[in-house]
Formats: C-alpha cells, sequence, structure tokens
C-alpha cells in the first residue's frame, strides 16, 4: 500500500519521538537531549540519546540512529508501511484507505472481478491440463517421464499435475470455445503474444499447480520432458503470481508446518515432491527465487524453526546465507542442513531413503554456524588473519538481523571464538558495521597479530576500500529499486568503475536492461551473469533507507563514494611516502598531490553538509 508524503508527514508531526521511545525505553533529562539505556545492544552507561529539537535518536555505543520511524522499525523489527501504521494508530490518524472515496473503491472491486476472471480461467487450463495427461500419445509419453521420475498414478493426483502439449495453438482454441480471448490468456500468462499471433507460454511441458497461501490457483510451472532450455518455467509475474510470495505445495504443505512447527526449504518442485513423496509433508520449495521476507513472514506464521536444505557448495553456502537475512529479520530460527553424498534431497531420498533425509534435518547446524564454518573451510587449510577477520565480517549481515541484542552479541562472541578473533575486537567491527562503515577490521585474531591490521591502525584516516563496497552495493540496490534512476548513475559514473569485478558486472547487468528492469536483462547462462543476477537478486531484497527520496539517496551515495575514492587515494599516497624514504622529488610530489586531495574531500564535505 503506498502512502502519501503528506500523510507520513502527518504522522510525523503527531509523533513526539520523545514520547514513542519512552514507552518502552526508561529516559532521563541531560540538557537539550534524553539519555537512556539503548534498547539495540548492551550497555550499563547509557549512551543512547534522543533529540527531540531534530526528533531523531542516536546511540554513541552501537551506532543506531535515525527518526521517530526507524525507530519503530528497529524496535519492533517491522518495515516502514507497519512502523507508519502502529503510529498512525497511537496518534489516532485514520489510515487513508478507511477513508477512501468511492472512486477508489470502484476501482478496488474492478480489480477484484478481473482477478476472479483470471482464477476462472486458470482453473479452466488447469482442468485441462490435467486431461491432457491422461490422454493421447503425447499424455503417454508425459506420463512415462513423470512414472520414471517416481510419480505414480497416486502423486500424479495429489500434486494435480498436467501436460501442456507441444501444439501451441491448442489451448486457445480450447479456452475460446469456452468464450476466453488470447487477451485473456495473454493475461493470465497462459500465451505470449507473438509476430504470428498467439501461442502457448508452456508447450511440450509436464505442468505443476501452483497455489497461493489462501490454496487458491495462482499460476503454473512447467518442467521440460527431457532435455530442453529451460527446464523449468513458471508463469510471469501478475496480479495473482509472485515468486516472492509463493512456496510450493503449500496448499499440502501448510497441515503438517502447523503440527511439527518446522519447515524443510528445498530449492525446486522435484525435491519438494520427492520429501512429500517420502512422508516429509513439511517441505516446501521457492520457485527458482531466493527466499523473501514475504516468505519468512508466511512461514512465521506457522513454524519457529526453518531447516534449508542446500547445497554443501560455495552456491549453497551463498544461497543459504541470502535465506537466511529474511528467516532471522522474521524472528525464524534457522538451520542448514548438509546432506551427505547426494546433490540434492530427490537423489537422498531415491538412494537412502527418508530416514538419511530426516538425520540430515535433525543434525542441521545453526545458519551462523554455518556460514562461518563454510566461510572458513573456502579459506582453504591455514586461512590468514585478514581471512578470518574476513569470515566474520561476512556473518554481520545476519548477527544485525537477531532480533534481541543479547541474542546477537551471543552470536557474535560464538562466531568469534570459532574463527579466532577476540570478543572486543569483533565488538568494535561489529559496531562499526552497524554504524555503515563496513569498516574492516580491528579484529586481530587472538592467535596470530596480523601486520596489516598494525598498519591500518597507524593511519588512522585510511579506510580500506570496504566502506567502498558497501557504499556501492548500497548504489545498486537503490538502482534495483529505482530503475528511472539508472540513466542518470550511469551518466554520473561515467568512466568511473566500480570496485570489484561482481559489482561492475552487476551495473554491467543494469545498465544493459531498459529502466533497470533486471528480469528483462536476457541470461546468456555465462558464469558472471548467474553471479551478477545474483548479487543483485540480492540487493533488491535489502531494505532501503526510506527517509530520503531516491533522487537525494542517489546524490548522497556518490558523494559518499566520492569522498571515499579520494580517501583512498590519500591513503595511498601516505604509503608510497612512506616507502619514499630519502627521495626528495619524489617526496614533494607526493605531499603536493595529498594536499590536493585533502582539500578536494574538504569541498566535498562541504558540499555534503
Ligand atoms: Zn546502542
Amino acid at each position: 500500500m503506498a502512502f502519501s508524503p503528506e500523510f507520513i508527514d502527518q504522522v510525523r508531526q503527531a509523533s513526539d519521538i520523545v514520547q514513542v521511545v519512552q514507552a518502552s525505553v526508561p529516559l532521563k533529562r541531560a540538557g537539550a537531549a534524553w539519555k537512556g539505556l539503548c534498547p539495540f545492544h548492551t550497555e550499563r552507561t547509557p549512551s543512547f540519546n534522543v533529540l527531540p529539537a531534530k526528533q531523531i535518536f542516536h546511540c554513541f555505543g552501537c551506532g543506531e540512529g535515525g527518526d521517530v520511524f526507524a525507530f519503530v522499525q528497529k524496535r519492533q523489527k517491522v518495515d516502514f508501511v507497519e512502523a507508519l501504521k502502529q503510529l498512525a494508530e497511537r496518534a489516532g490518524i485514520e489510515l487513508p484507505d478507511e477513508r477512501q472515496d468511492a472512486g477508489a473503491r470502484q476501482e478496488q472491486e474492478r480489480r477484484r472481478a478481473e482477478e476472479e476472471a483470471l482464477r476462472r480461467l486458470l482453473d479452466l487450463a488447469g482442468a485441462w491440463f490435467r486431461r491432457n495427461l491422461e490422454e493421447g500419445a503425447e499424455g503417454a509419453e508425459a506420463v512415462a517421464y513423470a512414472e520414471r521420475r517416481g510419480l505414480d498414478a497416486a502423486a500424479r493426483g495429489r500434486f494435480e499435475l498436467g501436460y501442456a502439449p507441444a501444439d501451441g495453438g491448442a489451448l486457445l482454441s480450447a479456452a475460446k470455445k469456452k468464450g476466453f480471448s488470447a487477451g485473456d490468456l495473454a493475461a493470465a500468462g497462459l500465451v505470449v503474444q507473438g509476430e504470428r499471433g498467439a501461442y502457448a507460454r508452456f508447450r511440450a511441458r509436464l505442468m505443476f499447480p501452483i497455489h497461493d497461501p489462501k490454496g487458491r490457483l495462482a499460476g503454473f510451472g512447467g518442467r521440460v520432458l527431457g532435455a530442453g532450455e529451460p527446464k523449468y518455467l513458471n508463469s510471469p509475474e501478475g496480479p495473482l503470481f509472485s515468486k516472492g510470495r509463493l512456496l510450493y505445495p503449500w496448499a499440502l504443505a501448510k497441515p503438517a508446518l502447523g503440527k511439527r512447527r518446522e519447515a524443510l526449504v528445498v530449492e525446486g518442485y522435484m525435491d519438494a515432491i520427492a520429501c512429500h513423496q517420502a512422508g516429509l509433508e513439511h517441505a516446501v520449495a521457492t520457485l527458482g527465487t531466493a527466499l523473501t521476507e514475504e516468505h519468512a513472514k508466511l512461514l512465521k506464521r506457522y513454524v519457529d524453526r526453518v531447516v534449508l536444505v542446500f547445497d554443501a557448495d560455495a552456491a549453497g553456502l551463498r544461497a543459504a546465507r541470502r535465506a537466511g537475512e529474511p528467516l532471522l529479520a522474521a524472528g525464524l530460527e534457522a538451520r542448514v542442513a548438509r546432506l551427505k553424498g547426494a546433490k540434492d534431497p530427490d537423489e537422498l531420498l531415491r538412494r537412502e531413503g527418508p530416514a538419511a533425509l530426516e538425520a540430515a534435518a535433525a543434525e542441521a547446524r545453526p545458519l551462523l554456524e554455518f556460514c562461518v564454518q563454510a566461510g572458513l573451510a573456502a579459506a582453504g587449510e591455514r586461512p590468514s588473519p585478514t581471512q578470518r577477520a574476513a569470515v566474520l565480517a561476512d556473518s554481520f549481515p545476519l548477527l544485525a538481523r537477531l532480533a534481541s541484542s543479547s541474542e546477537a552479541d551471543a552470536a557474535l562472541s560464538a562466531a568469534a571464538a570459532a574463527v579466532g578473533v577476540s570478543p572486543e575486537a569483533a565488538r568494535e567491527d561489529f559496531a562499526a558495521f552497524r554504524r555503515g562503515e563496513g569498516r574492516r577490521p580491528a579484529a586481530v585474531p587472538v592467535s596470530a597479530p596480523a601486520p596489516e591490521a598494525a598498519a591500518a591502525a597507524s593511519a588512522p584516516e585510511a579506510r580500506p576500500p570496504e566502506a567502498l563496497l558497501l557504499v556501492e552495493r548500497e548504489l545498486l540496490a537503490l538502482l534495483v529499486a529505482h530503475g528511472e534512476l539508472v540513466e542518470q548513475a550511469k551518466e554520473e559514473l561515467g568512466e568511473s568503475l566500480l570496485c570489484t569485478p561482481g559489482l561492475r558486472a552487476a551495473a554491467a547487468l543494469l545498465w544493459r536492461a531498459p529502466r533497470g528492469v533486471v528480469m528483462l536483462a536476457r541470461d546468456d547462462g555465462s558464469e558472471d551473469f548467474k553471479a551478477a543476477d545474483a548479487l543483485l537478486s540480492d540487493l533488491s531484497q535489502r531494505r532501503l533507507s526510506q527517509l530520503a527520496p531516491p533522487q537525494e539517496s542517489l546524490k548522497d551515495i556518490l558523494l559518499r563514494r566520492q569522498e571515499l575514492l579520494l580517501e583512498k587515494a590519500v591513503a595511498e599516497r601516505t604509503l608510497a611516502l612512506r616507502q619514499a624514504g630519502t627521495d626528495q622529488a619524489a617526496t614533494s610530489a607526493l605531499l603536493k598531490e595529498l594536499q590536493a586531495l585533502k582539500h578536494a574531500i574538504h569541498e566535498l564535505r562541504t558540499e555534503r553538509r
């Protein structure tokens, strides 16, 4: 639901930050500010400040801060819209949709009628697909394929499987007899309008109906029989079908989820079906997409714990880490199961039976522990101090999502111990991460002092490029969310390259897709594309700061980036200066450059104020 800036302002005006904070955090007056013990980290002396004049809060201990909406978001672990609703309710301000005019109600009515029509068409298509599976030579071939995949008649009935014939016009003529047009079918995502007319989106595929959380048919997934690309094809995103909100097979899994209070999350529908066939009915699959906050919220209504069943390789680690953030943010316990001797649950079940998968799920390790161990394993036999600090830093986004600060603190200590970094240094780095500096890292491993860290300590203004990395990720996250800014950002960046090959590839993908619509970019099947696509989808799930209009955020990010680039240049010159020794000419040239750079930084900072 979109709220007008006027409404947001009205709520802001009516919500005094001191009163709002005081409802849950005792505050004492101290001059112009109010002070208290920070609710976001554990402390004995108050470093949490609320400034009524500016209507903001700030903690000097952990760096949390923001306006009244940010406070409610962080305190209640809710999104901006929910915080807005809570504050509106507190202030007795009616939400706009409750006093909407007749026109808006009519519009809503019209949309509902449209969705109803789409559903009728989907139901019709589902029945038609099912009939096609049981009839004719093509259907027999599809049945034979299904049988080879372990889907007997009972399973085909239970999962309501169907078959979309190779003839691209067959569905269209069947639907026309029932009074539907090509336009109706296109709206339902069942046909594609091509140059030579409309043809079926799904052809020669085994069809899996996909239901929404209310149990209504929302769309289809189709698996190609035998070889062919793409292997899996889903209904396109539309009013009914939204991958980020659907889990498969939801309707069949729901009762088991409620009973076991646990979900097994697998990567594809064949895996989910294999689990259900083996009696593990609490298994659900995402539809070829990363687990989203919507998924996590849906699961949270039925379960306390989610076991992620992903491959134990680097891709699996990435997937687990990506899925972990929304799960932890929703307050769910997240675990990762490793499959031994099988590439996926389907294979494991075939080879060793349900008990093996049950055992893997029972032995699943907490997500954070899994990520740290996998990170260490990836770093090789003897990880360097820098590598160990980096493994620890990789867990920060997950730690930051934990519901309580005491929980985060305990998890941080455990992670620090696992990688061999002192708890103090770990806490310091984590606090820096929360402040958004992404500063890397004072963390000196307990066992071996790092020469790099010592060098960094003697040149305090020289921030390593991790801060740059964070800003550039933020830039891409903004552009993913606001495609309209892509052209401008591209122009402003000009020849300036982003700081890692991964970010550059992701940016290139963004530039290629018109107005930042990433889904329109064509998959060229390369590893680069996959990595860039994964990074962008990762970034698309980051919560953006809602405080500034996107245009202003872009400007701010670009200025911050510029500043960091200058700082990086300063650090490089400073190092060179130290190495120049007695070379007078080199020294004076470097000093001149340094002066110019520092001047530029000063100017930039003035502009940012
Ligand atoms: Zn704090």
